[in-house]
């Protein structure tokens, strides 16, 4: 499929216990006694990204970078963009506007520090930024971010704004917000940006969806994905409901062979040369 539109290659970069449906099960005293996966499944992907000469964004978390340095160099050395996943992974709903200032800041200082550059991205964790709380904009603009990618306008029972835009727009003075891709059908907007949607319908049905937002729309899309989403061999978590279980490892053992042939059927990008240059061209003509 040689389409000639770009679309945005994303990683949110956590471990599987920081998962925010496994939060209830796993408190974030446990963290630390867990073992970690991140370090071995970031590096998976690093090569299958060489491998199709790619480059995405990676936004990552700043209690992983803290903890895997070395990782963090590697992402930017090999030529892709570290934007951030905020510091704790906690949900914006569930955070005071100072608990999210001080969180986004701390994981801005982190990252710029390990990567050399300024980090312009930001995505809030489980997309958890919606009608209730529009003040998080107020602070990722305060805070020196240029994008942020938090909103999914899709109803779920864990997040969705399904009335904002679809594709990005300005949404604070200097601060653009990039949707999560869907697919606008029967009057309403269906899921097109991977995770566990990905895992969940045939592949066909994704590359059918995507297909016809840049054929179709003429637009860039959005995919994302988590490590842990490509390591079968995690440790599993006890005593999690049989919907958490579910959505979790669904097909987890099928996602590498997935991602590679989605590297292959589509062109892929960074955020911000996907979308920052294409919107600064936009505003210099207005
Ligand atoms: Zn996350």
């Amino acid at each position: 499929m040689a389409l000639s539109i770009t679309n945005a290659l994303t990683i949110d970069v956590e471990d599987y216990f920081q998962v925010s449906a496994f939060a209830p099960y796993i408190a974030r005293s446990e963290w630390n006694t867990r073992e970690c996966r991140v370090e071995r499944n970031v590096n998976v992907i690093l090569e299958m990204l060489a491998k199709h000469n790619t480059q995405a964004t990676f936004f990552t978390l700043g209690w992983i970078a803290e903890r895997y340095p070395q990782l963090i160099r590697q992402i930017v050395a090999q030529g892709h963009e570290l934007a951030s996943h905020g510091y704790g992974h906690e949900r914006v709903s569930d955070m005071t506007e100072e608990a999210f200032f001080a969180d986004i800041n701390l994981a801005k200082i982190i990252l710029e520090d390990l990567a050399g550059t300024e980090v312009r991205g930001y995505r809030a964790p489980s997309f958890s930024i919606g009608t209730r709380n529009p003040w998080a904009f107020d602070y990722l603009a305060r805070a020196g971010y240029s994008y942020s990618s938090s909103i999914y306008p899709i109803k779920h029972d864990h997040y969705g704004m399904p009335d904002s835009p679809r594709f990005a727009y300005e949404v604070r003075p200097g601060l653009i917000e990039i949707p999560i891709t869907t697919l606008r059908a029967l009057g309403r907007n269906f899921p097109s940006s991977g995770g566990g949607y990905f895992r969940l319908l045939p592949y066909a049905v994704s590359r059918w969806m995507l297909g016809r937002i840049n054929s179709g729309e003429r637009e860039s899309g959005i995919f994302y994905f988590h490590p842990w989403e490509i390591d079968p061999d995690q440790p599993r978590i006890d005593g999690i409901s049989k919907k958490t279980r579910f959505r979790h490892y669904i097909n987890i053992d099928r996602m590498e062979v997935r991602l590679n042939q989605l590297l292959r059927d589509f062109r892929w990008g960074r955020m911000d040369h996907v979308f920052l240059n294409k919107l600064s061209k936009n505003a210099a003509v207005a």
